[in-house]
């Protein structure tokens, strides 16, 4: 795994983030701090701003109130296009071009973003798919793969943009669950690694044993937060405790 360590890992803040569609008011003062080299974790029902949070902190919505800095200063001004080559989004789809060959995939945005030669994107490709235990797959195309393969694809694309941050939302949602876990086991290699993290999950496994940190939303707002001990034993608000009874 050496390959994705982050040697310059990154912290994430987003502070006060409040985002509407129209009248309705998704985010409404959302606060989120992950550590440099950390794993936040987000939980909470659907329709809670999960995936909402995630596309503000990177910018596919700009927010309409707050802050989101990387490493203590603030992105706001920067290119979105920048802020958006140094975090990776991994989705429940994985959305791999199906007439490439799963290592033009990875290779895509190396070339197109980065600049790399063909030559170079290509190597670059195969190390990640070294990463993600895939490089005898390299010359095969994405719908000869099982699901589970298709996503570690994808996982793989991102961390071939060289990411200080990976953000997964709900990465392992749509897969059969005998696939679930090889990704699982992924993303906490990658956490184990030191990679910046923020990831939505129904997996309360993961949850509770990979990350650093839990954050509980419902209704657009961060209801609790802490370290995940805390919030699965010991858990403060009854809409906590009712959200656990029916997802464990
Ligand atoms: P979660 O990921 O927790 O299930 P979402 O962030 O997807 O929740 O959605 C939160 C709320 O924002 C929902 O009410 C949803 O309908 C609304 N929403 C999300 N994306 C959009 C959008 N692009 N346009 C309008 N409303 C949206
Ligand atoms: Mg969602």
């Amino acid at each position: 795994m050496s390959e994705t360590t982050t040697r310059d890992a990154v912290s994430l803040t987003g502070t006060d983030l409040h985002l509407s569609f129209g009248k309705n008011h998704v985010l409404r003062g959302v606060d989120i701090a992950v550590d440099a080299g950390t794993t936040t974790t987000v939980i909470g029902p659907s329709g809670s701003g999960k995936s909402t949070l995630l596309r503000v902190l990177n910018r596919l919505h700009e927010p309409d109130k707050g802050d989101i800095a990387l490493d203590g200063r603030s992105v706001l001004r920067d290119n979105p296009d920048e802020l958006r080559r140094r975090i990776g989004m991994v989705f429940q789809h994985f959305n791999l071009f199906p007439h490439k060959t799963v290592a033009q995939n990875i290779a895509l945005g190396p070339r197109k973003l980065r600049g790399l030669s063909k030559d170079e994107a290509h190597e670059v490709a195969l190390r990640q798919l070294d990463v993600v235990g895939l490089r005898a797959k390299a010359d095969v195309r994405p719908g000869n793969l099982s699901g589970g393969q298709q996503q570690r694809v994808a996982i793989a694309r991102a961390l071939a943009m060289s990411p200080q941050v990976m953000f997964f939302d709900e990465a392992t949602s749509a897969l059969d669950p005998e696939l679930v876990k090889g990704v699982l086991a992924l993303m906490a290699d990658l956490s184990a690694e030191g990679m910046t993290m923020v990831v939505v999950t129904h997996e309360m496994g993961y949850a509770r044993n990979v990350s650093d940190h839990v954050l509980f939303m419902d209704h657009g707002a961060v209801v609790e937060t802490g370290p995940p001990e805390q919030l699965f034993t010991d858990a403060s608000s009854e809409r906590l405790r009712n959200f656990l009874s029916q997802v464990l």
